[in-house]
């Protein structure tokens, strides 16, 4: 399931690079689209060989093809984020709600000790938070993370939506100052398109 899942990501992706790059156009380079598209395609390419792996070994090599082959700074952040969640995933012997909310917890450590990011700086943290939060928070409540999968989507939506308004204060966006008001953050969007596909697919 977990390789049917990242094959569908990498489908997604490579399917926005267009609306992705177009995004980063806008406030930033302009690759956003192009570098985790190279990236993704050659994710698609190594899944068959990761076929009777367990799920650490599978993000370690989903983390170095990313780190090597996106490039930019989402390439080192999201390769972070998957060899964060290798490292966590090593010793774990089942794959219940709440561990998956761990997972989403380290992934996020992992990005935010590479970025040092925080949440309002319009970046793919600005997706990641909400949601992360509002699944630990159903968690909590003992509720099953599969009933409100439609809710996750909608606070990831509402989470990249809001970078709209945000001046950005990291990445390449900074220069832009204020005038990075009024568009969404390209990898606020690209996180969403990731956990909106992992959400249809459960
Ligand atoms: P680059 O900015 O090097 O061209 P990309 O265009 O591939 O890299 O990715 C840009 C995205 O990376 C931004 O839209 C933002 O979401 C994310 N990003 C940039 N810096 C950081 C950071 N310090 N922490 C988290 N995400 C970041
Ligand atoms: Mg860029």
């Amino acid at each position: 399931m977990i390789l049917t899942i990242l094959n569908n990501i990498a489908d997604i992706i490579i399917k926005n690079n267009d609306y992705l790059t177009e995004l980063d156009r806008e406030i930033g380079d302009g690759d956003h689209g192009v570098n985790l598209a190279r990236g993704f395609s050659e994710v698609k390419s190594i899944l068959p060989t990761l076929k009777d792996s367990p799920i650490s070994l599978i993000f370690q090599k989903v983390g170095m093809t990313l780190l090597t082959k996106v490039g930019g700074a989402s390439g080192a952040i999201y390769g972070t984020a998957f060899m964060s969640g290798a490292m966590f995933m090593k010793d774990k012997t089942t794959f219940d709600d709440k561990t998956i909310v761990e997972l989403l917890h380290t992934m996020i450590e992992g990005i935010q000790k590479r970025g040092k990011a925080q949440a309002g700086e319009k970046t793919m943290l600005d997706t990641l938070l909400p949601t992360y939060n509002f699944i630990k928070e159903v968690n909590d409540k003992n509720i099953p993370l599969i009933t409100v999968k439609d809710k996750i989507v909608e606070v990831a939506k509402e989470g990249k939506n809001s970078t709209k308004n945000m001046v950005a204060t990291k990445g390449r966006a900074t220069y832009l100052g204020e005038r990075s008001l009024g568009h969404i953050d390209p990898g606020a969007e690209s996180s969403f398109l990731i956990i909106k596909t992992i959400c249809e697919n459960i």
